[in-house]
């Protein structure tokens, strides 16, 4: 008698969602970057009660045709790309088609969208936990979209439970990838607000279409830090790093961006790297640093783990060296290429 018998579709798209939505953290970021694939240039960010209530994420994008609102819930239902080799010159934060359709899954999501040909009217879509519109109504709607989260992971019991006891540190992880996109988006406004009932609607930090990204740092972290970077560009780097030699002052922030085209990753090896030069210059412990690498198409691939945090890096060793040995220039100040500004 056989043993082996395929999974239904409904349970493998339970289990898989729950890799792709992992924590609020992960929710943010998937709506955010369909805002910024979307062509949004105002995205707005409002959270409940820590994400526990609600996640709410609105653009002045390119909306969603009715003819692809029947699709947009579905898993690998994608407008991004077609074939493998797309991923080789890929410009969108999203290709996997399957964030919508795991936030459906772990959630209850409804979307308010609207065309530039329907607007100012537009349709209210809910979804069901299988990504299937149960209801459409007709709504006012300025051009754009916006995606609402109510009860993320009441699907998944154990994890909404973790949830709960860590919404404070899971809510603060949020608001640094959602500066880290903030920081790097040029010319587009973001505006974050958190709600609750103690303290009512308070903003956690605004851009206002920055033609550079250190007025984006300047708007979210302030100018006491702003004011104390230094630029650092060389070859494929671009960006901003704490000003070494300032003795013995603390550095009030420790935040460390790295981009790859753009995109906001996670890269230890190259943190840590410059935290080991920086160290050698400075007293301060860590430095804030928030620097883009622009790296030529195919030798980055951003398809390692469902959130396209990782990467591997074809050249990875060269240019850990070529970041450390760049970062050694800075702060000796003898590479006249690297220009020093302080900002306003
Ligand atoms: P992916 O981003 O990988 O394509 P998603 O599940 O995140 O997958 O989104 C599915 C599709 O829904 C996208 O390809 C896009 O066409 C559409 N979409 C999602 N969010 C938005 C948005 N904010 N504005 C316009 N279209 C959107
Ligand atoms: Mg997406």
């Amino acid at each position: 008698m056989s043993i082996i018998r395929p999974i239904t579709n409904d349970t493998v798209h339970r289990i898989c969602s729950g890799q792709v939505i992992t924590d609020l953290a992960s929710a943010v970021k998937e709506l955010v970057e369909n805002a910024l694939d979307a062509g949004a240039t105002t995205i707005e960010v409002r959270i409940k009660n820590y994400g526990l209530d609600s996640i709410e994420v609105s653009d002045n994008g390119s909306g969603i045709s009715k003819e692809d609102q029947e699709s947009i819930g579905k898993k690998h239902y994608t407008s991004k790309i077609e074939a493998f080799g797309d991923l080789d010159t890929l410009e969108t934060f999203g290709f996997r088609g399957e964030a919508l359709s795991s936030l459906c899954s772990v959630s209850d999501v409804t979307i308010t969208t609207a065309t530039a040909l329907e607007s100012p009217k537009g349709l209210q879509l809910k979804l069901d936990h299988e990504g299937s519109v149960i209801s459409k109504s007709t709504v006012a709607s300025q051009k754009g979209t916006m995606v609402s989260i109510h009860n993320l992971f009441s699907t998944l019991p154990v994890r909404r439970k973790v949830f709960e006891r860590n919404c404070r540190r899971d809510f603060s992880k949020s608001i640094s990838l959602l500066q880290a996109y903030a920081v790097i988006s040029i010319e587009k406004k973001f505006i974050i607000f958190h709600q609750t009932k103690a303290s009512g609607k308070v903003v956690q930090f605004s851009t206002n279409m920055n033609s550079d990204i250190n007025l984006n740092i300047m708007n979210i972290f302030g100018t006491k830090l702003s004011s104390n970077l230094v630029r650092w560009q060389d070859g494929f780097i671009e960006g901003y790093i704490s000003r070494p030699h300032v003795g013995s002052v603390r550095l009030s922030s420790d935040k460390q961006m790295v981009f790859i085209n753009r995109r906001p990753i996670s890269l230890p090896k190259l943190v840590k790297a410059i935290q080991e030069v920086f160290k050698m210059y400075s007293m301060s412990q860590a430095p804030f640093f928030a620097i883009n690498l622009t790296l030529t198409e195919g030798t980055v691939d951003v398809n390692v783990s469902p959130d396209k945090r990782s990467v591997f890096l074809s050249e990875e060793n060269f240019i850990i060296d070529f970041v450390r040995e760049s970062l050694q220039r800075l702060c000796e100040g003898t590479a006249h290429s690297l220009t020093e500004s302080k900002l306003q």
